[in-house]
């Protein structure tokens, strides 16, 4: 393209795998602002977090989606994905990495299992500005206009004014139409009766994760809350896990015996 020196450069990549119909969705969001490329798993890879491959080798195959956006299938995770692409595959260093859109909520204690979470987060350590876009219906039929416009929103948003370090954007919206966007915190939240145990036809029992969410937090500023309430919402998130609150107030000589 004769403007792409002008245009930012975007690195797209979800967990769902390069066949879903949600990265077609970020990637044509993606191309209003820019030059878009993507990489991502060859399968869904949900829920794998930031597990990342280390004991088979990956292996990277072009690929276009929908006839329009060129990239990589890979055999990895979406943090490989990511990292590769960063290492490897790109000849340009990405302006911006957006994962999504996913198919399911990335909101409250989700965030920590999240694959598509985790390749934007990935994105954040390796310096680039990250957003990860998810909508809360699983269907992959659902109706990603309203993710969409969230995404377009937040990606103008950080194309202008960046974002601080360590930091990546974790945006959910309702299928459909929003009726607002918020800035929000991760809500309180778990699973619980996480498992279902059945017998296989060798007599041997085996289990299957079916977990029910389960909402801490009465909060009215959570995720989840606007959420629920129809609207779309965008929750600053880091990687430094340190709880600086205790940090704080600790007194090594506690750790050092009497
Ligand atoms: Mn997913």
């Amino acid at each position: 393209m004769s403007d792409s020196k002008e245009r930012p450069f975007i690195l797209v990549s979800n967990d769902d795998g390069i066949f879903s119909p949600g990265i077609k969705a970020l990637a044509e969001v993606a191309a209003e602002f820019g030059d878009v490329y993507i990489v991502a798993p060859d399968k869904e890879q949900s829920a794998v977090g930031h597990s990342i491959t280390i004991q088979v080798p990956l292996r990277a195959s072009k690929f276009t989606v929908a006839d329009k956006y060129e990239g990589q299938a890979v055999n990895g995770t979406p943090a490989d994905c990511v990292k590769l692409a960063h290492g490897q595959l790109l000849d340009r260093k990405p302006d911006l990495v957006v994962s999504g859109i996913n198919h399911g909520s990335n909101a409250g204690i989700n965030i920590m299992y999240s694959g598509t979470v985790s390749a934007a987060t990935e994105g954040t350590i390796l310096g680039y500005p990250s957003i990860a876009v998810s909508c809360t219906e699983f269907n992959e039929d659902a109706n990603l206009r309203g993710c969409q416009e969230a995404a377009r929103r937040v990606i103008r948003h950080v194309l202008e004014n960046g974002l601080p370090r360590g930091v990546t954007l974790n945006v959910n919206a309702p299928a459909g139409e929003f009726t607002g966007i918020k800035w929000t915190r991760q809500a309180d939240s778990r699973y619980v009766e996480e498992y279902e145990s059945r017998i296989d036809p060798f007599d041997r029992a085996y289990y299957w994760l079916t977990g029910k969410f389960e909402l801490l937090d009465e909060g009215k500023d959570s995720d989840i809350h606007v959420l629920n309430n129809g609207l779309a919402s965008v929750t600053p998130i880091q990687y430094d896990l340190t709880a600086y609150d205790l940090l704080n107030g600790a007194d090594d000589e506690g750790l050092n015996g009497d």
